[in-house]
């Protein structure tokens, strides 16, 4: 698996936002998102590759028991995410998966997060096939303007998710941008009865490296 950075922090995204964890975030994407928050982790070139093994070690000298799975996209590597997960799971970690749902998660994590792109690449079946998962599962989708708000909010309506685990996050990788979009996006979540999804390390470190 090539990865990009590992490091301790607070989940800064989604239901799970403030909890310590331990965060793995692979190399490469199949995406090319123009907002991506850690265009850093885009390319396999961003990246060194470290075995399974080594990769465990790292997380068991913390003593903390989420850890999140991210990148960068983690289903690019299915078959390395598979032997982690299940080593992970036999050390008792909560592991959540982010991921653009592009690929079906052919594993076992505590919470599958979900992130499709509306207009980047939104593969409804495999969106589905992710949601028939028996884990906890969020949707996260990212909206630059009310028009795109009300048609993620249209393409979720017969998903089969709780809605208190729908969110829509600005369309921002930078603090001042984040600002920005809640100034509107917020009041219609509110007219919209939907969850308002913030970045926590957008905020609090604009997005930098490690955080
Ligand atoms: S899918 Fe995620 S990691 Fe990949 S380019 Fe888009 S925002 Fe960045």
């Amino acid at each position: 698996m090539i990865i990009n950075e590992m490091f301790l922090s607070v989940q800064g995204e989604g239901i799970y936002t403030g909890i310590p964890s331990m965060f793995i975030r692979v190399a490469g994407c199949n995406l090319d998102c123009p907002w991506c928050d850690s265009a850093y982790a885009k390319s396999q070139e961003d990246g060194n590759e470290m075995p399974i093994s080594s990769i465990v070690d790292e997380v068991q000298k913390y003593d903390v028991e989420h850890v999140v799975i991210t990148g960068g996209e983690p289903t690019i590597y299915p078959e390395e995410l598979k032997v982690l997960c299940n080593e992970l799971n036999s050390l008792n970690k909560k592991i959540t998966i982010e991921t653009n749902s592009t690929i079906f998660v052919d594993c076992n994590p505590h919470l599958l997060s979900l992130s499709p792109k509306l207009y980047q690449c939104w593969e409804e079946e495999i969106i589905k096939k992710n949601l028939s998962k028996k884990c906890k599962k969020q949707i996260k989708i990212v909206v630059g303007s009310i028009e795109e708000a009300l048609d993620a909010l249209k393409r979720i309506e017969n998903f089969d998710i709780e809605k208190e685990n729908i969110f829509l996050m600005p369309n921002a990788a930078t603090r001042e941008k984040h600002i920005r979009g809640a100034a509107w996006l917020v009041p219609f979540c509110c007219n919209n009865n939907v969850r308002f999804g913030g970045r926590l390390q957008t905020l609090l470190w604009n997005s930098e490296h490690g955080k």
